[in-house]
């Protein structure tokens, strides 16, 4: 079994440059997006996935320096696919000293019960984990779910719906979720994947595989979409920051939505 390095409080890596840069995109997505205000309690959703860890991390970090209170509430949901190591992700929850909500759920055993066959395990796992979550939320008092969700998920979600679904739409920073009383948030919004990646073998984050039938291989449209953007990059290196930049520069008279038009023509 891998050993945990116990980050918080002796945090090695908090003077890094890349922690640092990390650090300042998360704080940069906060004050631009008003993600965090005083007295919010915040179910962060760590999946022991590296996003999910460093999210957390950073954080805590900038709860610590926060000129106004917040708090924080990990919490893990447990789908049981059989494998996937809760153990290790709650010893690093306790090491670090975070508060933590551990849940187990029947959700493999529904997926198996109720998946068409043919169909996608993701949408019906994720549905399920996302029920799970607003439920947790709720129960543990918080008014706020932040994800992971980094840059390259925004991009590569815009590209697909472009794509596959004929839509101009990707993921928000700051949304009240369906059920109307939690606000899903996404502090990593400018963060590039490839620094966390960097980051979580920096701080020896304990990754953990989620485990289920279709780990490794689900998702090949978003790998397609990963390839073309790497691709791309080749010839014009700033694709990616452009891309994210486009989403929060629309021009709605220059695009065929008629309701749209109707807002901007009359
Ligand atoms: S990759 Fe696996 S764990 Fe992730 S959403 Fe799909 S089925 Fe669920």
């Amino acid at each position: 079994m891998r050993t945990l390095d116990v980050i918080y409080p002796s945090a090695g890596f908090k003077d890094d440059k890349l922690f640092r840069k990390l650090r300042h995109g998360v704080g940069k997505a906060i004050a631009d997006f008003s993600l965090i205000e005083k007295g919010d309690r915040i179910a962060v959703a760590v999946s022991g996935g590296k996003d999910s860890y460093t999210m957390l991390l950073l954080l805590e970090e900038l709860r610590r320096r926060a000129p106004v209170p917040f708090e924080l509430v990990a919490v893990n949901i447990d789908s049981g696919y059989p494998g996937y190591r809760t153990d290790v992700i709650e010893e690093f929850f306790r090491k670090n000293g975070f508060t933590y909500r551990m849940v187990p759920s029947e959700h493999y055993e529904i997926i198996k019960e109720k998946r068409r066959p043919g169909s996608s395990y993701c949408s019906i796992c994720s549905r399920l984990k996302r029920g799970a979550l607003y439920e947790t939320a709720q129960t543990l008092g918080c008014n706020k779910l932040a994800l992971g969700h980094h840059q390259d998920d925004f991009i590569e979600t815009l590209l697909l719906n472009q794509f596959f679904v004929g839509s101009l739409k990707s993921m928000s920073a700051s949304m009240l979720a369906d059920n109307g009383v939690i606000t899903v948030i996404r502090p990593l919004v400018y963060l590039a994947e490839e620094d966390i990646i960097a980051f979580s073998r920096l701080a020896k984050l304990p990754v953990v595989c989620c485990c289920c039938p279709v780990c490794g291989t689900a998702d090949m449209q978003r790998k397609r979409m990963k390839r073309l953007l790497k691709e791309l990059q080749v010839d014009i290196p700033h694709v990616k920051s452009s891309l994210l930049k486009a989403l929060s520069n629309v021009h709605p008279r220059h695009l065929l939505d008629p309701a749209l038009r109707r807002e901007t023509v009359g």
